[in-house]
């Protein structure tokens, strides 16, 4: 059995989106120019419904992607451009996969870090789609060196169940339970490391496992204090790296 794994998030915690997000609102704006003012008033009041899925809460508005796509989807079916929220969700992942390659992101954290790191358990992203993406942004950033391990297809997003929470977010991700078991299985210990609660730490963190979390601009209040009361690390990236490394150093 191998000594540890620090799951890792891809988007927005080892490289941000953000150029992503907002290439694909503008071309919704150009598609549907009759969404982009009622989208800004929305905004102006911070009244975003997050991503809801089937009903469930799969994120709340907890970072860009959920708090201006949740947004979008809102307006979406006001506006009748979406027969229901999972209509408008899927017109605009669509777009999403479409652009997403067309827009570069950019490294969070140092090179020199991430290959630390990995001296002292392996890196695994599990991301929530297949991982051709991913691998070709790896080499276009030059870490392929580092030998990050990929996982795929974790749908982290997939609910089944509104009990049991984690600061109100259902925790039951079959999928991405599917996922952890399996690496619980081949390590000693399973750290998460996510800038989305809902999605990425909320059910590590039930099932008890050690998370760290990268807020943001939109991170909700209630979420700082549910982790600090719960003593979950919350920085940027680069420190939850650093803060890691520190704790584990030598060995
Ligand atoms: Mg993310």
């Amino acid at each position: 059995m191998k000594k540890r794994a620090f799951v890792f998030d891809w988007d927005g915690t080892l490289v941000s989106c953000n150029k992503r997000i907002e290439t694909v609102l503008s071309a919704f704006f150009i598609a549907y120019p009759s969404i982009e003012g009622r989208f800004l008033e929305l905004l102006r009041k911070n009244v975003s419904p997050g991503w809801i899925r089937k009903g469930y809460i799969a994120s709340l508005p907890e970072d860009l992607f959920s708090f201006e796509f949740g947004l979008l989807a809102q307006v979406l079916v006001e506006q009748s451009q979406s027969t229901g929220v999972d209509h408008a969700w899927s017109m605009i992942l669509n777009r999403f996969k479409e652009l997403y390659l067309a827009n570069q992101s950019d490294l969070l954290v140092d090179k020199s870090s991430l290959i630390q790191l990995q001296k002292i358990g392996d890196i695994v992203v599990v991301s929530n789609s297949d991982t051709s993406n991913i691998q070709a942004e790896i080499n276009r950033l030059g870490i392929d060196e580092v030998g990050i391990r990929l996982v795929g297809n974790a749908a982290k997003y997939k609910v089944d169940k509104t009990e049991p929470v984690a600061c109100g977010v259902p925790v039951s991700r079959p999928q991405y339970n599917e996922v952890l078991t399996k690496l619980l299985s081949e390590y000693k210990s399973v750290q998460v490391i996510g800038d989305n609660f809902s999605c990425d730490l909320a059910l590590p963190f039930s099932l008890g496992l050690q998370v760290h979390y990268v807020p943001n601009d939109y991170t909700p209040r209630v979420l700082k204090k549910f982790c600090l009361s719960n003593d979950i690390y919350m920085s940027n990236s680069k420190q939850v790296i650093e803060n890691i490394l520190k704790n584990y150093g030598g060995n």
